[in-house]
């Protein structure tokens, strides 16, 4: 839910890149001097800004590749030399951030498993204190704003002054086409809190396969993210890390020039009135939902009170279950998405039976303390 507070100031990195999108690109992982480098002279005839390529690899199993480790550093940085551009890797531990400032990396990044636990995000931000190094903070993998906004505090509190957040999507047991859904919902809620904080999109690891990368990119154009993060490998296939999702040089060509880049606002004056009137409906509509939204508890807490007369249970299985199908159904025939439904009315089923709750615990609401008065 929106927290209705104030957007706390974080200190955001102004992107070294002339225009949307801020493009960083590179390999999942570092794995010899010939493949950085080629990847990077590749890149580097490319747009880019920023080559990423993960030195310590943060792998669920203990058998996959570690990542190549320390030596790795100088493979990407004299890469960058070579190239020009700056080089950004991934830090999880003090030592990390240590080793990788004294290469002369210049960008740093948290990853998502690092992200969701503060005391290890604490050790970063203290290890960081002094450094002026832009550290990009990727979402945590559980769907917690919350916890992805408090890394990002911690280094802020510890001075460093160039943050930007990336999305990365979000991990789940529930089968999905994506490999991370993607939950737009909440990047989207972390740059109406902080609307200076560069938040870039990563749709390499939301996708987890090459072939819906372009459409995942493209939506986070459409939602105004500021930039993206892509795996780029010179041979995909035999990558010792994230195969099935990397991109060669080409294909990242590819998708830059497929890419439509919307402007965030306009001046066109009959586009703008027009955009005007559409909102006024949308306004209205939303005004009538509530109130019938409000209709349908009073009627949902009366039911409550024949419930609680006739010593009924507030919870009947076979209803809910019509309702959900019946529901469904009408919405589908009104080209509605089925996932919508059945979430909005998990939502109003939820209050409905807080409504009817309060009247059997003989609390009713009183239109001195509804939430609709
Ligand atoms: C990565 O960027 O290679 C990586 C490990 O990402 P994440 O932290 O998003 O899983
Ligand atoms: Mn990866």
């Amino acid at each position: 839910m929106p927290a209705p507070i104030q957007p706390l100031p974080l200190s955001s990195w102004r992107l070294p890149s002339t225009g949307r999108p801020f493009l960083v690109a590179g390999p999942c992982g570092v794995e010899t001097p010939e493949q950085v480098h080629s990847i990077a002279a590749e890149l580097s005839r490319l747009p880019v800004h920023l080559i990423r390529g993960g030195i310590w690899k943060p792998r669920t199993r203990p058998d996959s590749f570690q990542g190549i480790g320390m030596e790795g550093l100088v493979w990407l940085k004299e890469a960058g030399i070579a190239t020009g551009l700056p080089v950004a890797v991934e830090v999880a531990t003090p030592r990390h951030v240590e080793e990788a400032l004294s290469a002369g990396i210049d960008v740093l990044w948290i990853g998502a498993r690092t992200t969701v636990n503060p005391f290890l995000v604490q050790e970063l931000a203290n290890a960081l204190v002094g450094s002026d190094v832009p550290v990009m903070v990727k979402n945590p993998i559980n769907p917690d704003p919350e916890l992805w906004i408090g890394a990002l505090e911690r280094l802020d509190r510890s001075g460093i002054r160039k943050l930007a957040a990336i999305h990365r999507g979000f991990s789940s047991f529930d089968k999905s086409r994506f490999r991370n859904i993607p939950n737009w919902q909440i990047p989207i809620e972390l740059k109406r809190r902080f609307p200076d904080l560069p938040m870039l999109c990563d749709p390499s690891h939301i996708c987890g396969n090459r072939e819906m990368i372009p459409e995942v990119a493209q939506t986070a154009m459409d939602l105004n993210f500021d930039g993206l993060m892509i795996e780029v490998h010179n041979n995909p296939g035999e990558a010792r890390s994230d195969k099935e999702q990397q991109l060669t040089p080409s294909q990242y060509g590819e998708l830059l020039g497929n890419l439509i880049i919307r402007r965030p606002s306009v001046d066109d004056v009959i586009f703008l009135n027009l955009l005007d009137e559409l909102r006024d409906r949308i306004d209205r509509m939303d005004e009538n939902i509530l109130s019938l939204m409000a209709d349908r508890m009073r009627i949902a807490r009366e039911i409550g009170r024949y419930k609680k007369e006739n010593n009924m249970a507030i919870y009947q299985v076979e209803r809910w279950n019509e309702i959900l199908r019946t529901r469904q159904q009408s919405g589908v025939n009104k080209e509605l998405n089925r996932e919508f439904i059945v979430r909005l009315y998990e939502l109003i089923h939820e209050e409905s039976i807080r409504h009817q709750t309060e009247v059997m615990k003989n609390h009713e609401i009183t239109s001195a303390n509804s939430p609709e008065s």
